[in-house]
């Protein structure tokens, strides 16, 4: 709970809100997609919390997912449209004009260990802790922004955030998990694509057997699920939906063509 707390006591943010739904007649509206043939689909759902930053002008958005195990954002799931939770979360909350969107983030509630080879005072093993509940994911790639997150950054990593700040006042990219408020938005708009084509797929009745692989790991779903015995995937008759190994740089220019579409 205390590190969940310093998320915000140590940042500019303020809880907008805990466990907002987006459905009709709730704080917000679910998201409507329309397929060609006249179609709806409505997608609703319940956001753990919402953050709220203001400055001058611009109002900033984050939206913070609380799970029990280690999670980050892996871009290759999210085009292979595996994981696009925040990413539609973060679309149902940003449909005023003047809301930025400044992160899609993850707080791992896991039992922390502190692993030394040297006796250590409480405060390293209090750094030690802070920095495994660091949240993970992606922010805005804007040193001001970073800093509403983590008021305590001067230089260096974050405890709080996935960003490092370097000597001349850049976000180390390797170091930092960033992409830029259009990338946000086009991400946010392949979401939609997503959604609207698995829509397509169930109005069609498509129910093909098609678990993910992925290429990085190579794992599939299918290794550890109860299922197996039932479901009658069969390597020889059945597709994989492939879960591909590229760079961060790539997947976001694909989105980038993609959501042009
Ligand atoms: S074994 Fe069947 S049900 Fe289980 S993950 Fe694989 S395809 Fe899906």
């Amino acid at each position: 709970m205390k590190y969940i707390i310093q998320t915000i006591t140590e940042s500019q943010f303020e809880i907008l809100g805990s466990e907002v739904e987006f459905k009709k007649g709730k704080a917000y509206e679910p998201i409507i997609i329309e397929l060609e043939d006249g179609k709806k689909v409505e997608i609703t759902g319940k956001i753990d919390r919402i953050d709220l930053a203001k400055n001058k002008n611009e109002k900033y958005v984050r939206i913070i997912d609380y799970k029990s195990s280690i999670k980050n954002i892996d871009l290759n799931e999210f085009i292979a449209g595996l994981q696009i939770q925040l990413l539609t979360y973060m679309d149902a909350v940003t449909k005023e004009d003047d809301i930025i969107p400044a992160g899609v983030l993850y707080f791992n509630l896991i039992d922390t260990v502190v692993k030394a080879n040297r006796n250590l005072t409480d405060e390293e093993i209090e750094a030690e802790i802070k920095k495994q509940f660091k949240m993970q994911g992606l922010i805005l790639a804007d040193v001001n922004v970073i800093r509403m997150m983590d008021k305590k950054l001067e230089k260096g990593a974050s405890n709080l955030v996935p960003a490092y700040i370097d000597t001349k006042e850049n976000i180390s990219e390797k170091k930092s998990s960033v992409i830029t408020k259009e990338q946000f938005y086009n991400l946010q708009k392949y979401t939609k694509k997503i959604i609207k084509q698995i829509a397509k797929e169930i109005f069609n009745g498509n129910i093909e057997i098609e678990p993910s692989y992925n290429t990085k790991k190579k794992t599939t779903p299918c290794d550890y699920c109860q299922y197996k015995s039932i479901c009658n995937f069969d390597k020889t008759k059945n597709e994989y939906r492939y879960v591909p190994n590229l760079e961060k740089q790539i997947i976001l220019e694909k989105i980038e063509e993609e959501s042009k579409k």
